[in-house]
């Protein structure tokens, strides 16, 4: 089996250095910016979607013009690699499973790619790699890069530049230990609720720190913009925003571990972040009401971190030899999972699932994770195409194997 794995370091540039590598994230940004705009240009004229193939010639033409002479400075497989990722962006958001793509704004972070392994050259005994048009960086050197090199992604944070170097690698693949099967349902009370009833507490890591946010954002706000007490100021909200990163990050990192070492399979439903996190600003076509309560309910949602929930189960079950198994969202929630009996009446309170039917009770979300698990088998049993982790097809016969051979 094939492993990807990226190794992460905090690169040590130079001056000039790091004045390209802001060139370049910004001349990344600028064009994923321009495609973005034509897009939705293009659309609203009724055309039909632009695909990569087009916008790169596109780029050739930006490349060359005189209104935007800078963009020849950049690295030309980054700028074709932003237009890459506007179209992952597209083809996730035509799929459902993600929001429709966002302008990128400038600010403390952003990152770049070089896609090509042929453009750079690692040389890890003297902890430096060497990239197009930047040449030797040096990088906090912490463990052995294992693996044929596939690309590297330069990204910054907070004024600091790390580098994501991802390598491929054939392994063994890996037997589950275990032979268990799960359901899970998320929710806002309730972070995950298992099928066999289990369940892990939310964290809310923006609600914590949200008093010494807006602390600092108003100390900010009183400030002369672009002062020097006004970086200060804007400082001390960006380490605010790093550790409510963080804190999510640890949680999210020690759910999954805990979860795909235990599960052989994982059953979850589709689309819920898309549905429950929406924009609240709508679309163009359709513009949103309550715009600003809605926005601090998408916030809370978001700060639950589910996408990066299901990237990181994906990858975590696969690594223990066990399978990610995402299924269709209808009724899971009121589904009676004793006699099969829908109806929005089962639920008459948020947390208590009482079958109007047959009278089967139990907590809401441990029906909804029941459901879950029962649909992911009723997909494996029937011989229809089942949606793989986050974006495989696969047969379902070759599914089971995975689970459990
Ligand atoms: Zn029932």
């Amino acid at each position: 089996m094939e492993l990807l794995q990226s190794f992460v370091f905090e690169l040590m540039p130079d001056g000039k250095q790091v004045c390209d590598m802001n060139k370049f994230e910004g001349s990344c940004r600028f064009v994923f910016n321009k495609a973005l705009a034509i897009q939705v240009e293009n659309h609203e004229a009724g055309n039909k979607f632009i695909t990569y193939e087009s916008m790169a010639k596109q780029l050739t033409a930006w490349r060359n013009s005189v209104e935007t002479p800078w963009l020849k400075e950049a690295p030309c497989h980054c700028l074709q690699h932003a237009l890459k990722d506007l179209d992952r962006a597209y083809t996730n958001f035509f799929s459902k499973r993600a929001a429709f793509p966002r302008f990128k704004k400038k600010g403390s972070s952003g990152s770049f790619r070089f896609p090509d392994s042929q453009q750079f050259e690692l040389d890890q005994v003297n902890s430096r790699i060497c990239l197009p048009k930047l040449g030797w960086i040096r990088y906090r050197n912490s463990r052995e890069v294992i693996g044929k090199l596939r690309n590297v992604t330069l990204s910054k944070k907070d004024g600091r530049w790390f580098i994501s170097i991802q390598t491929q690698r054939e392994v063994e693949k890996p037997v589950h230990k275990s032979r268990s099967a799960v359901g899970i349902d998320v929710g806002i009370a309730r972070f995950a609720t298992m099928s066999n009833g289990e369940y892990i507490e939310p964290i809310n890591s923006f609600k914590k720190h949200k008093e010494q946010l807006v602390k600092y954002q108003r100390r900010m706000s009183k400030k002369l913009k672009f002062s020097q007490n006004w970086k200060k100021a804007k400082d001390k909200v960006q380490k605010v925003h790093t550790k409510i990163r963080n804190v999510r990050k640890d949680f999210l990192h020690k759910a999954t571990t805990e979860i795909s070492k235990n599960h052989a399979l994982v059953c979850i439903e589709d689309l819920q972040v898309r549905n429950m996190s929406k924009s609240a600003a709508g679309t163009i076509e359709n513009p949103g009401k309550m715009v600003q309560q809605k926005s601090g309910l998408n916030r809370c949602i978001l700060d639950q971190g589910w996408t990066q929930f299901r990237t990181l189960l994906d990858y975590k079950i696969k690594r223990e030899g066990g399978m990610l198994l995402v299924v269709p969202p209808h009724h899971t929630s009121t589904t009676c999972p004793y006699c099969d009996h829908v109806s929005k009446d089962n639920r008459k309170t948020q947390a208590l699932f009482l079958c109007a039917c047959c009278r089967y009770e139990n907590h809401a979300d441990v029906v909804g994770a029941i459901n879950v698990l029962e649909r992911g088998y009723r997909l494996l049993a029937c011989g229809e195409m089942v949606h793989l982790g986050l974006s495989v097809k696969q047969e379902p016969s070759e599914v089971f194997q995975l689970a459990f051979n």
